[in-house]
This record gives C-alpha cells, sequence and structure tokens, in this order.
C-alpha cells in the first residue's frame, strides 16, 4: 500500500470535515480543561454510526451469524486518529483507553455475561472506560513489581491498591483494575487477575484530573481502593496472563500501530503549519523560508512525515492481510514514529520563533503532546528493550 484507497480517501475527508468543524473549534476549551473530551467523541460515533455498527458486529459475533456491513480494514480505525490528532492527540488517547484497551479487553478476557454487561456500552461510549495496570512504585515494571492486591474471601474477593496516571480515571463508569492473587507467594511469583469495577463501589475512589504537561484533553487520575469487595462475576477468567504470550504482543501490536498514527497526524500538522509559517513570515527582507538552515528543518519533516506514514501503510496491509507486525517491528515503529514527532514538533516551535513559544500557536500545544508518545504505552526505553529481546528470543 503507497497510499489511502478512493474509498479510503473519501472516507478521510469525511472525518477531516468533522474535524474542522466539529473539533478543531474546540480546541482551546479542551486544551484549557474547561471542556471534557467525551461530548465530541460521542458525537464523532453518532455522526459516523460506529457505536451502531461495533453493537451489530458484537451482536453477530455472540449469535455465531455473518453481520451485515462490509469487511472492515484497519483504516477505518487508524484514520481518525490519524485526523484527530491533528488537533487533539488527548482526544485519541482517552477514546483509545475507553474501547480498545478497556472494551478490548473485556472483549478477549471476559464471559459472554461479562462482554453483554460492560462491553456493549464501552463499545457505543455511552459509558466510558479505564484501563488501570501502573502503580505509583510500577511502571515500565507494571507486572513484575505490581503492590494492588485481591484477596479470596467468603464472598468472593477483597481488592486493595493505588493506580496512578490512569486515563479517564476521574470520570470512567468501567474500571479494568489488574492486580495480584495475594496467597502468600512472593509477590513475583503472584498470578495477575482481572476485575472490572464500576463507578460509585464502596471502597473505590476516582481521584481529581492531575494537572499535566501535555494531552490536557485527555483527564488523566489516580484510582484507590481499599476493600472493595467483588463477587466472582467481576473477576475476567481469560486474563491476559503474562507479558510474552501471544494475546499480550496482539495487543501490544495494536496499542503501539495507534501510535504511529497519532504521530502521523501531529507531523502532518506540525509540518503544514511551519510551512505555512515559513512562506509569510519575514525577516532581513526574506521570507524565512528562503533561509536554508529553516529549509533544513522543513526537509527533514517530511522525511519524518513519509516514514511514519509508510509505517502506517505497511501496518494495515499487514493486518487486512490477516497478519500482524512481530513484536520486535511494532516496538520499533513506536520508537520511530514517538522520536519522530517529539524531533518535528521541537523544530516547528523553532520554525515559529518566538510565537511557537505561545500557547495561542498550536505548536506549542503539539510540542507538549508529543512528549507523552515517548511515555505511554511502554517508554522509548522499554521499545528499545522489547526490539532487541524480540530480536534474539530472550522475551518471555
Ligand atoms: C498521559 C499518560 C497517560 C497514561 N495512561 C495510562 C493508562 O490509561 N493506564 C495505565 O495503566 N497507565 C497509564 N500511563 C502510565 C504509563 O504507561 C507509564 O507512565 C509508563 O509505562 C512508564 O512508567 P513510569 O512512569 O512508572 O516510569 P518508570 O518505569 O519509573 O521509568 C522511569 C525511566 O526509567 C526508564 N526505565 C525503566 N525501566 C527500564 C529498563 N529496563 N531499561 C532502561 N530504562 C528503563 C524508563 O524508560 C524511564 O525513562 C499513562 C502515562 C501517561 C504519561
Amino acid at each position: 500500500m503507497l497510499e489511502w484507497s478512493e474509498e479510503l480517501t473519501e472516507y478521510q475527508e469525511l472525518i477531516r470535515k468533522f474535524v474542522t468543524t466539529e473539533l478543531a473549534p474546540l480546541r482551546e476549551q479542551l486544551e484549557l480543561g474547561d471542556l471534557s473530551p467525551y461530548g465530541v467523541m460521542r458525537r464523532f460515533y453518532t455522526s459516523f454510526g460506529i457505536g451502531e455498527s461495533a453493537k451489530e458486529r458484537f451482536e453477530a459475533r455472540q449469535a455465531g451469524i455473518p453481520n451485515s456491513l462490509p469487511q472492515r480494514s484497519a483504516a477505518e480505525t487508524l484514520i481518525p486518529m490519524v485526523e484527530f490528532s491533528r488537533f487533539s492527540p488527548g482526544i485519541v488517547t482517552a477514546l483509545g483507553s475507553s474501547v480498545s484497551l478497556t472494551a478490548g479487553s473485556i472483549l478477549r478476557n471476559g464471559t459472554d455475561e461479562q462482554k453483554r454487561r460492560w462491553a456493549i456500552d464501552l463499545l457505543t461510549l455511552k459509558t466510558i472506560g479505564a484501563w488501570a495496570i501502573t502503580e505509583p512504585d510500577s511502571g515500565s515494571d507494571a507486572i513484575g513489581g505490581m503492590r494492588s492486591t485481591a484477596v479470596a474471601d467468603a464472598e468472593g474477593w477483597v481488592l486493595n491498591g493505588t493506580k496512578t496516571f490512569i486515563t479517564n480515571a476521574p470520570d470512567a463508569d468501567t474500571i479494568v483494575f489488574i492486580c495480584k492473587l495475594n496467597d502468600g507467594r512472593p509477590s513475583r511469583e503472584r498470578q495477575i487477575m482481572t476485575f472490572v469495577l464500576d463507578k460509585g463501589m464502596p471502597g473505590l475512589v476516582q481521584g481529581p484530573p492531575m494537572r499535566k504537561m501535555g494531552l490536557k484533553s485527555s483527564p488523566t487520575g489516580e484510582i484507590s481502593l481499599n476493600d472493595v469487595r467483588v463477587g466472582s462475576d467481576r473477576l475476567l477468567m481469560h486474563a491476559d496472563k503474562a507479558s510474552g504470550s501471544k494475546g499480550t504482543k496482539a495487543t501490544f501490536a495494536t496499542e503501539r500501530a495507534s501510535v504511529v498514527a497519532m504521530a502521523l497526524g501531529m507531523i502532518q500538522q506540525c509540518l503544514e503549519l511551519s510551512v505555512e509559517y515559513a512562506s509569510t513570515r519575514r525577516q532581513f527582507g526574506h521570507s524565512i523560508g528562503d533561509f536554508q538552515l529553516i529549509q533544513l528543518k522543513l526537509a527533514k519533516m517530511e522525511v519524518a512525515r513519509l516514514n511514519v506514514a509508510n509505517l502506517l501503510f505497511r501496518y494495515v496491509e499487514l493486518v487486512d492481510g490477516g497478519r500482524r507486525p512481530t513484536l520486535a517491528e511494532a516496538s520499533a515503529m513506536k520508537l520511530y514514529a514517538a522520536q519522530s514527532t517529539m524531533e518535528v514538533a521541537l523544530e516547528a516551535v523553532q520554525v515559529f520563533g518566538g510565537n511557537g513559544y505561545m500557547t495561542e500557536n498550536q505548536v506549542e500545544q503539539l510540542c507538549r503532546d508529543a512528549k507523552s508518545l515517548q511515555i505511554y504505552g511502554g517508554t522509548d526505553e522499554i521499545q528499545v528493550t522489547h526490539v532487541a529481546k524480540d530480536l534474539l528470543g530472550t522475551m518471555k
């Protein structure tokens, strides 16, 4: 695949129109935290019938019958991520955490009853989800260093622990909480358990939005559990067992491709804004675009755009053909895309000079937002280790 097909280009144009009319005018309000992201997300789902078709596919799958909808391309999920990220990578993060991570985890690991109880409402955005693994003392080593516990009692389980940096935590209706069975074994040997929790359960506290550097349109917060009592109906029985399993590698690939899509949107936006500014801003009697040092920045941005776009096309072609990138490839894609976005965004600020440092110019926001891509979904350093371990065959 060298470019989107005619049909996908038409779809992209429709999404772009939605983003220009419905999202771009709200960018500042979203950035200042004056507006929650969920209204725009729901309008998007309604306008494009996304929730309804997800529900139809889900119900057909459950009933074991073919649905009447056309075969989907991975591009249909990724193109909106590209276009939304031009203005609000935070919304893409909030949406991805709710749908891909939270609903995805329940769909992969839940019973039919659990899927019906939580996944349909998440897939249609009737409810918002949060997926909680990171803790104050365990991030990159999320599983190994995890302290949150489940203890069996006569009626089910008693859950305790604190999760941090959780996207959608302040508002989530449904929370996927990952912890370890406290059965007296040393912490690193304990079994991983995953539970689904509902907002308002006794002992469950969802903290306020944390103040952060970027992605301000995606609320991030803490979740703490103090003797939360749950029955086994909330336990995801087939929970993702350990990192390195086939299922977990597939999840990593999907997650990491999302970052490539976000990166492409952010790079394109930085490039377009920089080209326009370089053509109009004048110094020393010339457009700054006449200066070779500025031209070099634009050229490097174009190289990054082409490379990241090609990574995305390759990913779509693989997935649409029924294959997936290896863990090394998916991690290398995320590493390259995240680093390129950061470099491009920093250079975009430089092209804009003092104006680039001012909040009223969008490159300032994109530069702060870009840093998140190098941290969440596995830091750059963790991507490096995943690339190398997968190549060496030492990934557990
Ligand atoms: C905006 C945002 C949203 C997030 N949303 C969620 C969410 O919805 N759910 C969730 O569970 N988590 C979420 N996270 C958490 C995120 O996944 C973690 O921040 C990330 O995995 C890094 O963990 P950490 O912050 O504890 O850093 P640490 O693991 O403490 O890392 C600190 C530094 O040490 C480096 N390092 C660690 N281990 C190694 C190693 N083996 N080799 C070399 N270097 C290493 C890291 O790369 C980093 O540079 C979010 C984070 C952010 C910023």
